[in-house]
């Protein structure tokens, strides 16, 4: 089922996120995890993409499995910063053989030190869009930045050329995490206002330990709110408070995201199925699958 149908439903939907192995040695118990958080019966579970390429052999195989073995949609993520055309041209067939029909367009962070963008690769992930689009009917996402994407100095920028992407045929679009509400209405409203009507999930990460925290301080533009703060500063150095205090902190946000009228939240649950469980345990009566 393309996801821009899904998204015309009016009742609450909660999608996840799978990341693939980096090893095949990996491949079993990421595709077990899966399973479990696909019989929560989720809107679709997204697969991600190494944009160095590590990680991206195995993004057709497992968005297949979640469709074909598991009955939910897919959305099969695909980067372009590291591929030439002709990679990514043979990435788009082995997803149209597969019958995937939807694709999370994305650019991939440009790697340290390297020339960018090489001769025969594309630069924004709006060229992407445009290629994948005379390539099949594929329901096309995109990614964007309610903080503003680190690249780019200055928030109105940024939005000049989200809209821009969108107009390349964007279906829908996905956020950053963050953890202040404020600043989503705070983006709807900006993007709105520049004509960016496509649905826009916001993507809520349930932080629930540590390492995790440590890598959200290393993004920059990532707001931590003072009560967030709170919750690591208390229960960071007791894995199993950390745990319930972060699924409470994401269900939390993700309760008022509903309140105020967004029915699409997609949760970066991170391979975790006990954290996608304890997520939809928390909105039984807010969320039916
Ligand atoms: P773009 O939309 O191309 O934007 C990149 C920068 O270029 C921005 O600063 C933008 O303002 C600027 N820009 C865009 N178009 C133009 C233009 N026409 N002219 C001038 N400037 C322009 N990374 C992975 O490696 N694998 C994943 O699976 C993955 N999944 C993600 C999912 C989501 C929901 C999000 C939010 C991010 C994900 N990322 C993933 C990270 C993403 O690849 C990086 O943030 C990357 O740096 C930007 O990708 P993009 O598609 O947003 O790029």
């Amino acid at each position: 089922m393309k996801i821009r149908d899904i998204l015309k439903e009016k009742t609450p939907h909660i999608s996840f996120e799978i990341f693939p192995p980096k090893t095949d040695a990996g491949y079993d118990s990421v595709l077990a995890a899966t399973e479990k958080i696909a019989a929560l019966k989720p809107s679709f579970i997204s697969v991600t993409y190494g944009a160095g390429g590590g990680t991206s052999k195995n993004t057709v195989s497992i968005a297949s499995h979640i469709k074909d073995d598991f009955d939910v949609t897919s959305l099969a993520h695909l980067t372009c910063v590291s591929s030439t055309k002709d990679e990514v041209h043979q990435v788009i067939e082995q997803l149209k053989e597969n019958e995937i029909e939807n694709i999370l367009a994305l650019r991939g962070d440009i790697p340290k030190g390297r020339e960018f963008p090489l001769p025969n690769h594309y630069r924004y992930a709006c060229e992407l869009i445009e290629d994948i689009k005379t390539q099949g009917d594929f329901c096309i996402g995109a990614a964007c930045y309610p903080e503003g994407h680190v690249e780019m100095e200055h928030k109105k920028d940024d939005i000049i050329n989200l809209k821009h992407k969108v107009d390349c045929g964007v279906d829908f679009l996905t956020t950053q995490m963050f953890f202040d509400n404020n600043i989503m209405y705070n983006f709807l409203y900006r993007i709105r206002e520049k004509g960016i009507v496509v649905p826009v999930l916001p993507g809520i990460m349930p932080v629930t330990n540590k390492k995790q925290i440590a890598r959200i301080g290393g993004m920059s533009g990532t707001a931590l709110p003072e009560r967030f703060r709170a919750i690591v500063d208390r229960f960071g150095d007791d894995p199993k408070a950390m745990q319930q205090a972060g699924i409470a902190y994401a269900t939390d946000q993700i309760i008022d995201l509903i309140a105020n009228g967004i029915n699409h939240i997609h949760v970066y649950s991170m391979n975790k199925p006990e954290v996608a469980e304890a997520i939809m345990r928390n909105l039984s009566e807010i969320v039916k699958s």
